[in-house]
């Protein structure tokens, strides 16, 4: 079949590279030039296996007000986006149910148990093992009482395949070398992972696909029609097509009567120019500021906030003012957080925080995006199961967009 993919994020290569891969002839269209700019470069590179439980839980909301930006926390929800994130926070408080979230539990369970796997899969394929790290990753807390209070939660969390330690002497000296606060608790993961460098995962994808037959056409999808039963984009038409555009696919599948409450759940990020962190150190959590630094080939990254509004309002530069001083404070080895790179987007959120992943009623129209937090870990095995999806006719009805109404 020929089939076109709009977008080329993490998930639109993914996805072209399994249809590829199952003999298809397969165009993307990705509409920025360099590459994917949007939250697959700008993500934290983690391998999330441990997030098997969807943000939309009771516990999450009860959190909520001590997570405001304004005391601290990660959580922003400007004035401005109030069109946007009021409905769907009200979406979001229904999902939290406990029989919904138990339902979303499982099925994106089996989703993310099979997250790393998918990835050995596809990176050994093309021949780019080096992009993946199993290293687990490390939590780390600065006071007794919140790393009581974390241990706790911890504790009382489904993690799937991902368990969890409290760190070893060398570990936690290793910890305290990187900062000059105290580590009051620190705990290390295993099985979860990271990539070597988000850029360079991309640029890999993206070459490894053209240089199998594909093409990746740079040109925004402002609407996909469908003539005679097939998708047509411009002048040109294929016997399928799959929405993969983050939370731009929302106008997309609108047109095809649609609900998509998705939301831009935008993060931040600052980055260095030099790879200071030692080397071999998986990423560490600082979880009392809700910031995440990694190291990549390129340079040393620190993320954080959950911004809820619309793409295209403008950046908030207090939250990399946040994130600059947060370095600072801490003492890590980073390098300049003056000179750092500053980067904003946006999270493609539903309000169950599962992702949305199926087949547009009666149409050769598929779709795959919705992956919110999650969607670097979940963007191999997405591709897999898009390729069985329109293969074998496997449709994963839990992730249905149909659940909106
Ligand atoms: C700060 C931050 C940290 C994160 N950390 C992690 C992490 O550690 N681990 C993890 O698993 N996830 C993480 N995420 C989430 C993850 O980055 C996203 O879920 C993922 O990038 C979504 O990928 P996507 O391909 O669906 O969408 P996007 O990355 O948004 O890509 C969509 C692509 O489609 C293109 N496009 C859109 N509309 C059109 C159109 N009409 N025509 C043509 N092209 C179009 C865009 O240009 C873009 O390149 C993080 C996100 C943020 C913001």
């Amino acid at each position: 079949m020929n089939i076109f993919i709009v977008g080329g994020g993490i998930v639109g290569l993914n996805v072209a590279l399994a249809l590829q891969g199952r003999g298809h002839s397969v165009t993307v269209y990705e509409r920025s030039e360099g590459g994917s700019v949007a939250a697959s470069y700008g993500n934290a590179g983690h391998i999330a296996t441990e997030q098997v439980e969807p943000l939309a839980s009771r516990a999450m909301i009860r959190s909520a007000f001590s997570r405001l930006f304004m005391n601290g926390g990660a959580l922003s929800l400007p004035l401005a986006g109030v069109s946007r994130w009021l409905p769907f926070s009200l979406r979001l408080i229904a999902a939290a149910r406990p029989d919904t979230f138990l339902r979303g539990k499982a099925a994106l369970s089996r989703l993310v148990n099979d997250a790393l796997p998918a990835w050995r899969r596809r990176l050994d394929d093309i021949g780019a093992a080096d992009l993946l790290r199993e290293d687990g990753h490390f939590v780390v807390w600065e006071t007794p009482a919140t790393a009581a209070a974390a241990l706790k939660a911890w504790r009382d969390t489904d993690t799937g395949s991902a368990t969890w330690r409290e760190v070893g002497a060398e570990e936690l000296a290793a910890l305290k070398g990187l900062t000059t606060v105290p580590v009051a608790g620190a705990i290390r993961f295993d099985g979860t992972g990271q990539v070597a460098d988000p850029r360079r995962l991309l640029d890999t994808l993206a070459a490894t696909f053209t240089a199998r037959g594909g093409q990746i056409v740079h040109e925004a999808v402002t609407a996909l029609r469908i003539e005679g039963g097939r998708p047509v984009v411009g002048t040109a038409s294929a016997d399928a097509a799959v929405v993969c555009a983050g939370v731009w696919s929302k106008p997309l599948m609108e047109a095809l009567g649609y609900i998509v409450p998705i939301v831009a759940e935008r993060g931040y990020h600052i980055q260095s120019a030099v790879p200071a962190w030692p080397q071999g150190l998986p990423p560490v959590v600082f979880e009392d500021r809700s910031m995440i630094v990694t190291r990549f080939e390129g340079g040393v990254r620190a993320a954080s906030f959950v911004e809820f509004n619309t793409t295209d309002a403008p950046p908030d530069a207090r939250k990399w003012q946040r994130l600059e001083r947060h370095v600072r404070d801490l003492g890590l080895p980073f390098g300049d957080t003056a000179k750092a790179a500053r980067w904003m987007g946006a999270r493609p959120t539903l309000p169950d925080y599962l992702p949305a992943i199926g087949q547009a009623r009666g149409l050769p129209v598929y779709y795959a995006f919705g992956h919110q937090h999650l969607g670097l870990t979940l963007a191999a095995v997405t591709g897999e199961r898009v390729g069985a999806m329109i293969d074998d006719g496997v449709v994963p009805a839990e992730f249905d967009l149909s659940r909106f109404r």
